[in-house]
């Protein structure tokens, strides 16, 4: 089976977080696998995950950018 390949210029509103289904904004290869997080989940993940992702894409300022448009997180 062939791996799935990430090549999304930026997640859209079907990248779910795996752990929660909240928009994901952290996408990671680890043991062959690609996931997605939103930013909690990957704060809660980080470090355990970390020394196992080959491929890390990090979207969490989009986040930022949406919480300074609407004033919140
Ligand atoms: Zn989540």
């Amino acid at each position: 089976m062939a791996e799935e390949t990430w090549d999304k210029p930026v997640p859209d509103a079907t990248d779910r977080c795996d752990s929660c289904r909240s928009q994901a904004y952290i996408i990671a290869r680890a043991y062959g696998t690609l996931f997605r997080w939103c930013a909690h989940h990957w704060r809660a993940y980080e470090e355990k995950l970390l020394p196992n992702v080959t491929e890390l894409h990090d979207y969490t300022f989009l986040l930022d950018e949406a919480a300074e448009r609407w004033g919140q997180e």
